[in-house]
C-alpha cells in the first residue's frame, strides 16, 4: 500500500477509570501499534492510563503518539470536522466494513476513528460520516478497533517501524529475543 495521505486519530467516550483502565490502555495500545497518530480519551480523567501509554511508546518507539484527554466528544468531533476531517465510527449497527472500507480509504480526509463505552450516545450516528459494522454481532472496541485499521492499511501496519525505538523483537521461532539499542545488547531470554 502507498504511504496514506490520511492521519488517523482515536477517540475512546466514556471512560470509567475503575472498570475501563486495561481495555482503555489496550485501545490505546492497538491504536498506537496498528497506525494511529494519535488517542484521545473522554470521560472520567485517568492519568495512569495516559502514562502507561505513553512509557509503551518511549520504550518502543513512535514517540510522536499524542495521548490526551478530551473534556468532550461532541466539542472534539465538531473541531475535526471543522478541519474538514471525516468521523467513522465503529458500531455493531453501522454499515458492514466490506462495503464501506474502500470509500473511507480512497478519501483523502484525515480520519477520526470514535469508538463507545458503555453507552453510546444516539447523536453520535448522526455526527459520524461513516458508521461502521465490524460484523453485526456485538464484541469489544479492540477488537473493532483492530480489525478496522488492519482493513484499512490492508495488514501493512503491521510491518510499520519506528526510527526512535529503544526495545524491539528479533524475531525467532522460539524463546524471546530482545534488542536494546539503549546498550546495544541483545537479551536472550527462553522460557
Ligand atoms: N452497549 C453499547 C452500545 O450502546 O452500543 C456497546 C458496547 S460495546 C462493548 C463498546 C464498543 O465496542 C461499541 O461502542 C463499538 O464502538 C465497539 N463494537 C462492539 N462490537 C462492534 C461491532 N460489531 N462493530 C463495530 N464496533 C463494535
Amino acid at each position: 500500500m502507498k504511504v496514506p495521505k490520511w492521519r488517523i486519530f482515536v477517540l475512546r467516550i466514556g471512560h470509567r477509570p475503575e472498570r475501563d483502565k486495561r481495555l482503555t490502555t489496550h485501545l490505546g495500545l492497538t491504536a498506537r501499534a496498528l497506525g494511529a497518530q494519535g488517542f484521545w480519551i473522554t470521560g472520567l480523567r485517568d492519568p495512569n492510563v495516559i502514562k502507561s501509554i505513553q512509557h509503551v511508546s518511549c520504550q518502543w518507539g513512535h514517540r510522536a503518539f499524542i495521548v490526551q484527554n478530551q473534556e468532550s466528544w461532541r466539542k472534539c468531533i465538531q473541531k475535526w470536522k471543522n478541519q474538514d476531517g471525516e468521523v467513522v465510527h465503529l458500531t455493531m449497527y453501522g454499515l458492514h466494513i466490506d462495503d464501506v472500507i474502500p470509500r473511507i480509504r480512497a478519501s483523502p480526509c484525515d480520519k477520526l476513528v470514535v469508538v463507545g463505552g458503555p453507552k453510546v450516545p444516539g447523536e453520535l450516528f448522526n455526527h459520524a460520516d461513516y458508521n461502521v459494522a465490524i460484523g453485526h454481532q456485538p464484541h469489544s472496541e479492540v477488537a473493532a478497533l483492530a480489525i478496522f485499521l488492519d482493513r484499512l492499511y490492508q495488514g501493512s501496519s503491521l510491518h510499520f517501524v519506528s526510527d526512535d525505538a529503544e526495545l524491539s523483537v528479533e524475531p525467532t521461532a522460539h524463546g524471546k529475543r530482545l534488542q536494546d539499542r539503549t546498550t546495544q545488547k541483545e537479551d536472550k531470554t527462553v522460557q
